[in-house]
């Protein structure tokens, strides 16, 4: 009889469909967590790569999933990543390499032991088949950094590595509840200050208030830049007009004023409450520039420093201000998110 390609059953369960068709069950490893890596199919999207848990979220019979970055729908089939699909060919590649062995030693008629003789006398040739090892099989590359949402609409337990948009199994608007998470991350760094200023000393938690700070701008930055490109594309922006202007926008969002001419160049948008945009203006300039000047500091934030001093105001930044800058940040990111993206998908 001649001998297929893979031999039935097995631990990958396989069963011959004829006609050198074969199924086999392969079951994609979860992380230690228990999380399933999932790519977007969208070729313009960006990072397209998340993960969901499962037994969360939408249980049972689903029929379609969605992109967190994008809200591309597909078949939840059609979000498996390119190491998922590298992993179960490399399965296969392992389970027919017996098969693959038999079958060679058959076409050649060779025996049991892989040999076989060919003439005699003078002149005589021996064949030898040296079964070579199958490759180990290397689990689906994780990348650690990581960003936890669970979504307020269905449960699902789902792990980004931007900011996420939508909801993947129930494609719901989580914007604002994926930046309010990062907001609960500073803010735990921000009230185990204390802990690290008796522990490690002072220069340890003037560093950690500092770092709060950065964190605070950057996540302003980043939840901004998000809302203008959803609001971009959701005007009929093409691709590539979104990147020309988000181009123009560069680190814009990094400072107050700044932010506010781009968005109102862009969306002509002007905010209703402008004491929480001064309050957040003032805020930014507080960051330390010894931080991010390798312990050199600038000639300008000392005499910002010095002019402050001479005013009377405090230019170190406070646990209770960073407090109440998050809290404003959360605000004015929700206003913006509401009035130029509003509830379209
Ligand atoms: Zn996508
Ligand atoms: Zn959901």
């Amino acid at each position: 009889m001649k001998k297929g390609l893979f031999k039935e059953g097995g631990p990958l369960e396989v069963k011959n469909l004829g006609n050198d068709q074969y199924h086999l069950t392969i079951t994609i490893p979860k992380d230690r967590d228990g999380r399933i890596a999932r790519e977007c199919p969208n070729s313009e999207c960006s990072p397209a790569y998340f993960k969901v848990t499962p037994g969360t979220g939408i249980t049972g019979g689903q029929d379609s999933a969605f992109c967190p970055y994008c809200r591309h729908e597909a078949e939840p089939n059609d979000f498996t990543t390119q190491e998922q699909i590298r992993y179960a060919k490399d399965m296969a590649i392992r389970e027919a390499h017996g098969g693959v062995n038999e079958m060679v030693k058959d076409a050649l008629g060779l025996d049991s032991r892989g040999k076989r003789k060919f003439g005699g006398g003078l002149l005589s040739i021996e064949m030898d088949l040296k079964p070579s090892q199958p490759k180990p099989v290397r689990r689906p590359f994780e990348d650690e950094v990581r960003r936890d949402v669970v979504c307020p609409h269905c449960t699902l337990d789902q792990t980004v590595f931007g900011l996420a948009a939508w909801c993947s199994d129930c494609g719901e608007d989580i914007f604002l509840t994926h930046v309010s998470a990062e907001i609960a991350v500073i803010r735990r760094m921000l009230n185990d200050i204390g802990r690290r200023e008796q522990d490690l000393g002072r220069r340890v938690s003037a560093k950690d208030l500092e770092n709060c700070l950065e964190d605070s701008v950057s996540l302003f930055e980043a939840a901004s830049k998000a809302v203008t490109r959803r609001a971009l594309k959701q005007r009929g922006d093409d691709s590539e007009a979104v990147e020309v202007n988000l181009k123009k926008v560069g680190n814009s969002f990094q400072n107050v004023d700044r932010s506010r001419e781009q968005l109102k160049k862009l969306f002509g948008y002007e905010p209703t409450n402008r004491a929480i945009w001064d309050r957040l203006g003032s805020s930014f300039e507080k960051r330390h520039p010894v931080t991010h000047n390798l312990g050199v500091v600038d000639k300008k934030y000392l005499e910002r420093a010095q002019q402050a001093e001479r005013e009377g105001r405090e230019v170190r930044i406070t646990e209770a201000e960073i407090e109440s800058l998050l809290k404003d940040i959360f605000q004015v990111i929700s206003e913006l998110h509401s009035e130029i993206i509003g509830n379209v998908r």
